[in-house]
C-alpha cells in the first residue's frame, strides 16, 4: 500500500514558518492594527505605485534575469561595485541561498536565539545542523558564545543587528572582534534587515565593514523601511566570489518585472522614505518613554519594533491585545514583538501594555 511520497528527514525538523498573525475581523467599530510582522505603515509613495503601474503592462515578458537596472541602483545607492550586490525574492531568498550554497549534511550554521525564525529553517532546508546560541540577559548577542560555538564543521553564521525580535545591536567593536576569532573560510552573514532605522553610532557598519574581509555579506531588504514587503525584494552585498555562489544558488528570474522596477524607484528618490523611516524613529522614541513611564519592562530597540520580555505573561498579554484589537507577535514563554505603526496603534500599545503592567 501506498503511503504517499518520502520526503526527507531532514523536514522533521523544520517547524512550520508562522507568519504574522492577521487580525480578526471586528463588529465593535474598533479598528484592528497588525503589529506582528514589522511591516511599513506607510502606503507605497505615489512616484513608486506610477512605476508600478508602468510595468505592469510589460509582464508578459520574462524579468531581466540579471536585474541590472536594479543591482545598478542599489550599487550606486550603496557605494558599492555593481558585482558586489545580489538580488532576490527578499532577504528571506538570500538566507535560503546563503544556506544552500554553504553548507550541507555533516556541516553547521551558528546563529544566536532567538532571533530570525528563518535561520534555523534554512538551515533544515540545507540538511546542515543549526547551533542556536543563546543571546545575552539583555536581549544582545553573546559574541563570544558565538565565536565559541564555531568548530571545524561551521560553514555559515547568522548575526542579526538589529536584531529581530529584540532589536538590541551587535557593535562594531564585537563585530571586528569576531572576524578575527573566525576562519575566514566561515561565510559570516550580517543580516541588517532593520539597519535604516538603527540610531546608535556604536552599532556594526556592514558596508564598511564587509570590504575588509572575504568571508562576510551584509543582508538588506525592501521590506521594512522601504515599505515594499509585498513585492518581495532584499538584496546581499559582499566580495564578488559570494555574489557568485549567490547567484549560482538563486530562483531563475524571481524578481519580478514589477519588483525590479519599483524597488530602483524607491532608491531613486528616497528623501521621502527616511523621512517617513525618521518618522517611526520618533514614535520608537515615544512608545518607548510611554513604556519606562509606566514602569514597563522593555528592551531600548534600534529597529520599527520593540520586544517585551514578558516570559510566563505573554500569551496573556497576546490575548488582551487581540481582544483590544492589536495582533501582536508572541513567543510563548519569552516575550512579544510589537512593530512601530501608526501613531493610533502605538497610542493604544502604550494603553495596553501600561495597564497590563499594573
Ligand atoms: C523581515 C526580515 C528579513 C527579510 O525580509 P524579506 O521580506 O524576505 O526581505 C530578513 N531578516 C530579518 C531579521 C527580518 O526581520
Amino acid at each position: 500500500m501506498n503511503s504517499g511520497p518520502r520526503f526527507r528527514d531532514a523536514l522533521q525538523e523544520i517547524p512550520g514558518y508562522r507568519a504574522g498573525k492577521r487580525p480578526d475581523p471586528r463588529t465593535d467599530g474598533v479598528e484592528a492594527f497588525k503589529v506582528s510582522s514589522n511591516e511599513n505603515p506607510y502606503p507605497p509613495l505615489p512616484q513608486v505605485v506610477k512605476v508600478i503601474e508602468q510595468a505592469a503592462h510589460h509582464v508578459n515578458r520574462y524579468p531581466d534575469p540579471g536585474s541590472a537596472e536594479l543591482i545598478e541602483a542599489i550599487a550606486a545607492h550603496a557605494g558599492v561595485p555593481r558585482e558586489h550586490v545580489a538580488v532576490a525574492t527578499g532577504a528571506v531568498a538570500l538566507c535560503y541561498q546563503f544556506a544552500q550554497s554553504t553548507a550541507g549534511p555533516g556541516d553547521e550554521v551558528v546563529f544566536a536565539w532567538r532571533s530570525f525564525e528563518a535561520y534555523p529553517i534554512v538551515t533544515s532546508v540545507a540538511g546542515a545542523q543549526p547551533v542556536a546560541v543563546p543571546l545575552l540577559a539583555d536581549g544582545r548577542h553573546d559574541m563570544a558564545a558565538l565565536a565559541a560555538a564555531v568548530t571545524d564543521r561551521t560553514r555559515l553564521v547568522f548575526i542579526c543587528s538589529p536584531n529581530n525580535p529584540t532589536g538590541t545591536v551587535v557593535t562594531q567593536d564585537e563585530l571586528d572582534e569576531f572576524m578575527a576569532a573566525v576562519p575566514n573560510d566561515v561565510m559570516v552573514v550580517l543580516d541588517e534587515a532593520y539597519i535604516e532605522f538603527c540610531r546608535d553610532p556604536s552599532a556594526a557598519a556592514g558596508l564598511v565593514t564587509y570590504t575588509k574581509h572575504q568571508n562576510l555579506a551584509v543582508l538588506r531588504t525592501f521590506s521594512k523601511a522601504y515599505g515594499l514587503a509585498g513585492l518581495r525584494v532584499g538584496y546581499a552585498i559582499a566580495q564578488p566570489p559570494v555574489i557568485e555562489a549567490l547567484n549560482k544558488t538563486a530562483l531563475p528570474f524571481g524578481v519580478s518585472v514589477i519588483a525590479q522596477a519599483a524597488a530602483a524607484a524607491s532608491l531613486a528618490d528616497d528623501a521621502e522614505l527616511r523621512a517617513r523611516v525618521d518618522a517611526l524613529v520618533a514614535e520608537r522614541t515615544r512608545v518607548m518613554q510611554g513604556l519606562r513611564a509606566a514602569g514597563v519592562e522593555v528592551v531600548p530597540s534600534e529597529a520599527n519594533f520593540v520586544w517585551l520580555p514578558l516570559g510566563e505573561q505573554t500569551e496573556e498579554f497576546a490575548n488582551r491585545s487581540e481582544q483590544a484589537g492589536l495582533t501582536v507577535r508572541a513567543f510563548a514563554g519569552e516575550g512579544v514583538r510589537v512593530t512601530i505603526a501608526e501613531t493610533a496603534a502605538n497610542d493604544r500599545f502604550i494603553g495596553l501594555a501600561s495597564d497590563f503592567s499594573r
